[in-house]
């Protein structure tokens, strides 16, 4: 959200030095500040008389997830409603563009859900569950998901937290505000302005108090570790550890196939893709944000690549705003992995909502720092797990979010060049 702020907010004043302290620096501070702490309290074999103190730890874990799973369903909205009304897709590229984002989003779902049913990260370290879990056991029901993707009112989906209802609502009112809106343009009218200002607004607004609740991670971060390595010692980072593998291995994967649609889809050469594109890689990655880095990923794919302004504007400005595949992969995997964790096995048919749902959370997932975590409450939610387990994953967000992000730019650079073809520009096209 960093890029939020520098081009929306104007320093006036000079901000207080806690928050010049980049918020990574914070989260390892806090780490290793817990892990004093937990040790102190008993390392695993807690003092009885500590016991209100050390669970009072988790308090601002608790309320940071509370907090996020509050925006949730307001950031998917504004995000879906600003991006359908704002960005310009042309008739046939728009068709060829949503088929391909749809492909690469599924394909970077299964590939996660494959290496975490495989390696099974969350059964790597005895997590002991301080909560009761209920062991939903739904079959697969595609006709009970259709049924359930039409909300009984308008603002259901918003309290309920229901993604896919909110996706619906979002999709059919973006889809008519779009219509609505080139239908005035064509008659030089200007009436759909103040509600496209509006979303505008509403959008930095959530994105701003979700800036506000990222600035508390630290302190969630320090409390959930310090409780967790007092309560349980270090066995259930052990899980976590395997866990960051198994991503980092699915993400690598995810990159394999695109690097393989790149070679066999369009006329540029894989190597050529990779270093052609480390800039913007880079940028994703030390900023988390791919709208942060998306100015350069524009760049260059015309300039170090040599795609057509068209094809780079389609898979790098559009795209990137409905294409989360890193965002995407890494919901589903959560959700695999927590199910292992705590032992609540997801079923075929729960596997299924969850790819669904990752799909519409990463289409939600603002391209904005940790907003997939944001959007992964509504995942969980959908298929029974508890989010508060999501308090888990807090602590290593700050660099898996990094590594998701760079692989979600790269996902719209591959999308513009296959966008781009088999017949490289041509001297008079550039
Ligand atoms: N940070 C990611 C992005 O900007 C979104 C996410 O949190 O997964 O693409």
């Amino acid at each position: 959200m960093n890029e939020t702020e520098s081009t929306t907010s104007p320093k006036t004043k000079a901000s207080p030095w806690w928050e010049r302290i980049p918020l990574t620096l914070q989260i390892l501070i806090a780490l290793v500040a817990a892990v004093s702490v937990g040790i102190a309290l008993g390392a695993g074999n807690p003092n009885p008389s500590n016991a209100t103190l050390i669970n009072n730890l988790a308090i601002p874990a608790e309320l940071v997830l509370k907090a996020l799973r509050a925006l949730a369903t307001p950031l998917i909205l504004v995000a879906v409603l600003h991006t359908l009304m704002t960005t310009n897709i042309p008739g046939t590229a728009g068709r060829r563009l949503a088929v391909l984002l749809l492909t690469n989003t599924t394909v970077a779902i299964l590939v996660g859900l494959l290496v975490a049913n495989v390696l099974r990260p969350g059964t790597w370290g005895n997590v002991a569950t301080s909560t009761t879990t209920e062991v939903t056991t739904q079959n697969l029901d595609p006709w009970g998901i259709v049924k359930d993707a039409v909300p009984e009112a308008i603002l259901k989906p918003l309290v309920d937290n229901n993604v896919i209802q909110l996706i619906v609502i979002a999709l059919s009112f973006g889809i008519v505000l779009r219509g609505l809106k080139s239908e005035q343009v064509a008659q030089g009218k200007k009436g759909y302005q103040p509600i496209e200002d509006v979303i505008g607004i509403l959008f930095e607004a959530v994105a701003r108090v979700l800036n506000w609740v990222i600035a508390l991670v630290p302190f969630a971060v320090f409390g959930i570790v310090a409780k967790t390595v007092a309560m349980q010692g270090f066995a259930p980072f052990k899980s976590l550890g395997a866990f960051i593998v198994s991503v980092l291995l699915a993400l690598a994967l995810q990159a394999c196939y695109y690097l393989t649609r790149v070679k066999f889809g369009s006329w540029v050469h894989p190597l050529k893709f990779l270093a052609g594109g480390s800039d913007a890689f880079l940028t994703a990655f030390s900023t988390s944000s791919s709208a942060a880095a998306m100015p350069v990923t524009f760049e260059v794919l015309q300039t170090k690549i040599g795609l057509r302004e068209s094809s780079a504007a389609l898979g790098a400005l559009v795209g990137a705003n409905f294409n989360n595949d890193g965002t995407a992969l890494y919901e589903a995997m959560s959700a695999l992995y927590i199910s292992q964790l705590i032992g609540q096995h997801l079923d075929l048919g729960q596997q299924l909502i969850v790819i669904l749902t990752s799909i519409f959370a990463s289409v939600g997932a603002a391209n904005i720092p940790n907003a997939g975590l944001v959007t992964m409450t509504l995942v969980f939610t959908s298929v029974g797990l508890p989010t508060q387990y999501i308090a888990l994953l807090v602590t290593i967000d700050w660099f898996l979010d990094r590594c998701r992000t760079a692989i979600n730019v790269m996902g719209d650079m591959t999308v513009s060049a296959l966008l781009d073809g088999k017949k490289p520009r041509s001297v008079d096209e550039a």
